[in-house]
């Protein structure tokens, strides 16, 4: 854990200095708990970003480079956040590298401007994607409905005027039928419309995501590479130039700061060198264990859950007699334990334990006896 040292000589943890709770978060890469952890080197990195001076434009080439490397992209650039990665792939699908273009966002006049977004890809992570889109000056045209959006529905608002662009979400939050994202990019393209996936936590899947076609993948460094916040755009050198021109305009207030575009860079370098493999194996392990354990307690059935969306991330669902109380009981214990609670009318309630320690999942069994019996 990352410590400072008081003036006394003395350590103390960065959450007793400024009085901030410990909490154990099971809810996955979550932006209210903190999102994820960044490894030492991440860290080391940064803090030595800080006290320097750099030619950003240079910083931002080396971005581009080292996102080509690793995901096999033309091109990347990395912006303050996916949220903002969003409302600038639309500007850049509007403006081209235009300069005026660029500098009239958000208006649109003269620009085509109608992003084609399934309804069921409608995601709120915070706020709503579609207000994402809707910051660049674009427009929303919503094809299918929550449940079901067909590469039929989506021809028939692509035919549509004015079209900037497609928008597709590739998450465990979208809602009804998944979409083959492969026939929704090749429906855009047939019309020369550029398409855009946001897969925000899905970073370690990012060259099958660009691998569909896909103009634009647009993934949250924060969340599972470990980097500072940052959004990363990987995928067409004319498109990501585009991205990049937008600092000139709207991505004024959207845009990367030096420490987060080093902890990209070193963030990238340690995903390269580390095995993926047995890390899969090691996470799954953690699953099955906590799994088993949890099972033991009376009136629980626990199980191993994949990811919906194709992300090598098993989580645990637990199937409890009240789920709602027990989330309730978790919070307020001491330390706090965040767990996922989309389905707890269903009384299950879904923990990921990827970037917990031994101690903290054992916590959480702990916290679960004590809770339930
Ligand atoms: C987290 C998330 C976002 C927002 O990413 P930030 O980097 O936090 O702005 C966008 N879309 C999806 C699907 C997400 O999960």
């Amino acid at each position: 854990m990352l410590s400072v040292t008081t003036t006394l000589g003395n350590t103390m943890s960065i959450h007793d200095r400024y009085r901030l709770s410990v909490v154990i978060n099971a809810k996955g890469t979550y932006t209210p708990l903190g999102v994820y952890r960044s490894p030492d080197g991440v860290a080391a990195a940064v803090a030595q970003a800080l006290p320097e001076f750099f030619v950003m434009d240079e910083l931002g080439d080396r971005a581009s480079e080292a996102i080509a490397q690793v995901t096999g992209a033309q091109a990347g650039a990395v912006v303050h956040c996916t949220a903002a990665g969003i409302t600038l792939a639309v500007a850049a699908t509007m403006t081209g590298g235009d300069p005026q273009r660029i500098s009239a966002l958000p208006d649109t006049t003269d620009l085509h401007n109608r992003v084609v977004l399934p309804a069921s890809h409608v995601v709120d992570y915070g706020h709503t994607n579609v207000q994402g889109i809707r910051l660049s000056g674009a427009r929303v045209d919503l094809a299918g409905t929550e449940d079901k959006c067909t590469i039929t529905d989506l021809e028939a608002e692509l035919d549509g005027p004015d079209i900037a662009c497609l928008m597709l979400v590739s998450s465990r939050l979208t809602k009804g039928e998944p979409i083959d994202l492969v026939a929704a990019v090749r429906a855009a393209h047939r019309r020369g419309v550029p398409a855009i996936i946001d897969a925000a936590a899905q970073f370690p899947r990012i060259a099958d995501l660009l691998a569909t076609g896909a103009d634009l993948v647009l993934v949250s460094g924060q969340k599972y590479l470990g980097s500072p916040t940052a959004g990363i755009v990987a995928g067409s050198w004319p498109l990501v130039q585009s991205v990049r021109a937008q600092e000139k305009g709207i991505g004024r207030v959207m845009k990367p700061t030096k420490e987060a575009i080093v902890g990209v860079l070193a963030a990238l370098e340690e995903w390269q060198a580390f095995d993926r493999v047995k890390w899969e194996a090691d996470e799954l392990a953690k699953v099955d264990a906590f799994v088993t354990a949890a099972g033991r307690i009376p009136d629980v059935t626990a199980e191993v859950v994949p990811d919906p969306a194709g992300l090598q991330v098993s989580r645990v669902l637990l199937k409890v007699p009240d789920a709602k109380r027990l989330a309730t009981e978790l919070e307020a214990g001491t330390p706090p334990i965040y767990v996922m609670t989309d389905r707890v009318d269903d009384n299950e309630l879904m923990l990921e334990l990827v970037p917990l320690s031994p101690d903290e999942t054992a916590t959480i069994l702990a916290h679960l006896w004590t809770a339930l019996t």
